[in-house]
């Protein structure tokens, strides 16, 4: 079997990066993308994208594998989990360097996506139970009844850039131990880290045709939704595409959850610890640049004296970030995705001054000695942002923090309200009050007191509201054993002595 490493695209010496279709490496695509390293802006590697066969060889793959895998123990795919997680740790490294080289973020972000993965295959590992369904005893008339979760059959994951290694994980696992098979449709600009763990996951022991990988763009992504054969699709991305997704998926017959963009405030309140709140929103709203989901993009200070405070931190938290190649130790920040996301951020940043914000920190004019091609961005602040500017409304997935002031919890829930999206917030205070009345008021679907990111665990499960989630169910923890099955319930009665008199009327407990 070749690996992705052996395989070189014929017109270049560049890697070819393929798909990985019932246990092999695979790359007989017409269609192919570039993919770079964005410390450099070299392009590093290839990717083929998948036209209608490697998608119809993918799904063929992964009907073949359903036929044993759904029948498979819980025990038995709980140990394929557990030695998966073991061969995970071993190959930690190199996960991570691999992710650095393609997505750009620093080293030690890497790890910490890798370790919040690997908690879902952790959790994935307890199978069994998690599987066990629901019993009830003598339900009335002598009927014990019980609800057991089927597989669904062949589901698919379409995932986004930012984490390559820890959004994949937050699908592929759950959907496989409850007896499905997988095709995974990864993001082309960072597709390495798939193909590598897919080895792992034959070396652990899962049969061939369980989890697949097609690799491609939108039109690969067309041809997964608008086959029948497939029963569900995971999604993660923007707002625009979860959408589009969800409606085609749902239209075609197929159990979708998409997930979407998101702009997420942190509310600061007069009587909060400043220092904590400066150090906390260093780290959510420019770790990984900001292109993170969960990012602090806006931060509602209440009182004027409170964002005097808050911005005058923040600028000398800016000042001594560390920025360069992600690889190199001890780094803050690395490079933006790519030149055109990049720009797309100049543009917002551009617009915010037009709209009359004040631009606090200016970090568009860095230079990274020795890597000048990279898509290197500085960290960013507005204050006086009002939420009718485009920079308030809008998810800008970069290193720039806006700062709106307002007077009030009340006005400050409001500016969280006007807001299309619903993924997280926060809010910064002593104060218990407080915290519990904008917990339970606020329509978002995460929520921190005092925690910035405020990521559940893989036992909880994730998932926005309002535009950040098109479907019913959240990702991983418990909904995913909903998402990934279906039920059935058996009601069951043996019936002793003479038979009864017909019964006409609806049965009932009496
Ligand atoms: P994206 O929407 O551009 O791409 C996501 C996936 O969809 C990729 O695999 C891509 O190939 C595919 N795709 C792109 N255009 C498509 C189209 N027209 N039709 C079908 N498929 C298409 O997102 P991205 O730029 O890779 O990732 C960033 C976005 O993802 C941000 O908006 C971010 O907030 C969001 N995100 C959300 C969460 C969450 O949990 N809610 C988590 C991570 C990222």
């Amino acid at each position: 079997m070749a690996t992705t490493s052996q395989i070189m695209s014929e017109n270049s010496q560049l890697e070819m990066l393929g798909h990985y279709i019932n246990g092999q490496h695979v790359q007989d695509s017409v269609r192919s993308g570039e993919v770079y390293n964005p410390a450099t802006g070299e392009v590093i590697k290839q990717v083929a994208f998948a036209d209608a066969e490697q998608v119809d060889a993918a799904i063929i793959a992964a009907e073949q594998g359903f036929k044993d895998w759904r029948s498979s123990s819980p025990v038995s795919r709980a140990r394929v989990m557990f030695r998966f997680k073991e061969l995970l740790e071993k190959n930690a490294d190199e996960i991570i360097h691999l992710t650095v080289h393609e997505h750009g973020k620093v080293l030690e972000d890497a790890r910490g996506e890798f370790n919040r993965g690997l908690e879902i295959i952790e959790y994935a590992c307890g199978a069994p139970e998690l599987l066990k369904g629901e019993h009830s005893m003598n339900v009335g008339g002598d009927i014990n009844s019980w609800s057991e979760f089927h597989p669904l059959g062949v589901v698919a994951g379409i995932t986004p850039f930012n984490f390559p290694v820890m959004v994949p994980m937050w699908m592929y696992p759950m959907a496989i131990i409850c007896g499905n098979t997988f095709i995974l449709k990864p993001s082309e600009k960072d597709p390495g880290p798939s193909l590598f763990i897919a080895d792992l996951f034959k070396q652990a022991g899962l049969p061939d045709g369980v989890f697949n990988i097609v690799n491609g763009d939108s039109e690969t992504v067309e041809l997964l939704l608008s086959d029948n054969r497939i029963a569900a699709v995971s999604f993660v991305g923007s707002s625009n595409i979860a959408e589009l997704i969800y409606e085609t998926g749902t239209r075609s017959g197929k159990r979708v959850q998409a997930l979407g963009g998101a702009k997420n405030h942190a509310v600061v309140m007069p009587d909060a610890d400043i220092d904590n709140v400066v150090k906390s929103l260093t780290g959510a709203a420019y770790g990984s640049c900001g292109e993170r989901c969960m990012a602090i993009s806006v931060a509602v200070c209440v009182g004027d004296e409170t964002a005097d405070k808050v911005v005058a931190g923040l600028t000398d938290e800016i000042k001594q970030f560390k920025i360069g190649n992600g690889m190199q130790a001890g780094m803050d920040l690395g490079p933006l995705i790519s030149s055109g996301h990049k720009n797309k951020i100049l543009e917002y940043i551009e617009s915010g001054i037009e709209d009359g914000a004040r631009l606090v920190v200016d970090g568009r004019n860095i230079s990274i000695a020795g890597h000048e091609k990279g898509y290197f961005l500085g960290g960013c602040l507005f204050d006086n942002v009002t939420p009718q500017m485009k920079i308030c409304r809008e998810e800008i997935f970069g290193p720039v923090l806006c700062i709106v002031r307002t007077s009030s919890l009340d006005e400050a829930m409001q500016v969280i309200e006007q807001n299309p999206y619903g993924n997280g917030t926060c809010i910064f205070t002593r104060d218990g009050g407080a915290a519990n009345y904008f917990s339970e008021n606020i329509n978002i679907g995460m929520v921190g007191v005092n925690v910035p990111l405020p990521v559940p665990v893989a036992y909880h499960s994730f998932g926005g509201w309002k535009r950040s989630l098109f479907g019913d169910l959240s990702i991983y923890g418990p909904d995913a054993i909903r998402f990934y099955t279906r039920r059935k319930t058996i009601s069951q009665r043996w019936p002793t002595g003479a038979s009864e008199r017909a019964q006409f009327s609806f049965p009932s407990n009496k």
